[in-house]
């Protein structure tokens, strides 16, 4: 069997520590152990820890929270190799469905899993000439396999596009930061849909919002708990509607309503009642970040549902619009459908 890296999850290049310095606590992804993907996993699961300020303090935390089974975070780094003289993809597939194998003809097939899915077919003995790939990729994720592998090359060609187009954006609180990326080099749009992938931080958007969001299955996602993150007083924001800003009276409702749940939540910790429980006071509109990642596949439908719909929220959707913007700059011969309509539908009304 040959083996040959096309692509893994880079960096977004519009971002740097200096760029991003000003966007609340984005700057800390650099501060985090290990390699790029690394710093991306730690980021992931700090967001939902809101412990962002301890990136790059504990050399354990991927493996620690792999152990414990926490390992959504791991989903948010895709690697897409091509295998040649073999038919073991299908199998990988059949043994694990979250990966995406393509059949290219004569024996070739390309293959994309997160370190997630990888890690699960090493375990299972499958696909192991990817190992020294994927080791060199995020050597904490496969701790375990460590000592028995030697990393591979990584040297891929540079990424063809424009950073301008991948700054993030801010509408009110709602910010959006094209956090990574894979663009495999594959000419075939059909191809290129399912195995190019993007992971974004969506911040400032409601609860109302996410879990919208969440109920696109083929994602995966690590958003901030509230059962570990403390929400008394200041710990949250609330997410204003439009139609409720625009009218003091109603206005007036939403805030008195936030400053119970606010009261009693700080109430029922002083009781002594746990983060967890807590939580049960707290409204829609209590805001949230989350760490998304797709492929291009599952960004396209979900787009054709909360972008470019007029029947979309209008939240989801103003934040599918932004996500759009960058998906059309790293793909326009994936996303060019969405970007029309958007176009035809709310550029140019
Ligand atoms: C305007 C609007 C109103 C909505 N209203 C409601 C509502 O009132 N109540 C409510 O509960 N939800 C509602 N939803 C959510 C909606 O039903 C879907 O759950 C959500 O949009 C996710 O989209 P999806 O299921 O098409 O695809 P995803 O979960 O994003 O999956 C992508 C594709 O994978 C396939 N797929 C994934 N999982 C399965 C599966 N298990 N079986 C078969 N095929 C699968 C399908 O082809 C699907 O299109 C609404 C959505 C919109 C856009």
């Amino acid at each position: 069997m040959r083996v040959q890296l096309l692509a893994y999850t880079r960096q977004n290049p519009a971002l740097s520590p200096q760029a991003v310095a000003s966007l609340g606590d984005l700057a800390t992804l650099w501060k985090g152990l290990g390699s790029f993907p690394e710093q991306m996993i730690e980021f992931a699961g700090r967001v939902c820890y809101r412990s962002t300020h301890r990136m790059g303090s504990a050399p354990e935390f991927i493996s620690a929270r792999v152990r414990e089974g926490h390992e959504d975070i791991i989903e948010h780094v895709v690697a897409t190799l091509r295998f040649d003289d073999t038919d073991a993809p299908l199998r990988w597939r059949m043994m694990n469905r979250h990966c995406e194998v393509s059949d290219l003809g004569g024996g070739g097939w390309v293959v994309s899993g997160n370190t997630r899915v990888w890690l699960d077919l090493f375990r299972r003995g499958a696909g192991l000439d990817a190992l020294p790939y994927l080791h060199a990729i995020a050597p904490k994720v496969y701790e375990e396999f460590s000592g028995a592998v030697q990393d591979a090359d990584l040297t891929l060609p540079p990424a063809k596009i424009d950073p301008d187009a991948l700054q993030p954006t801010q509408d009110g609180p709602m910010r959006v930061t094209l956090l990574g990326f894979t663009q495999p080099l594959l000419d075939d749009p059909a191809l290129l849909e399912h195995h190019g992938a993007a992971t974004f931080l969506f911040e400032g958007i409601s609860r109302a919002c996410t879990h919208q969001l969440v109920r696109h299955r083929l994602a995966s996602f690590s958003q901030e708990s509230q059962r570990y993150v403390d929400l008394s007083r200041g710990g949250w924001q609330p997410v204003v509607p439009k139609a409720v800003a625009n009218q003091p009276e109603a206005m007036a409702e939403l805030e008195g309503f936030w400053r119970i749940a606010e009261e009693k939540y700080a109430k029922l910790r002083q009781l002594g009642i746990r983060k967890e429980d807590a939580r049960f006071l707290l409204p829609n509109a209590a805001e949230t970040r989350i760490v998304t990642t797709m492929n291009f596949a599952a960004w396209g439908h979900f787009l054709w549902l909360r972008a470019v719909d007029t029947a979309a929220q209008w939240e989801i959707r103003t934040m599918g619009q932004r996500a759009l913007a960058m998906l059309y700059a790293l793909a326009p011969a994936v996303f060019q459908p969405q970007w029309d309509v958007y176009l035809e539908r709310f550029a140019n009304p």
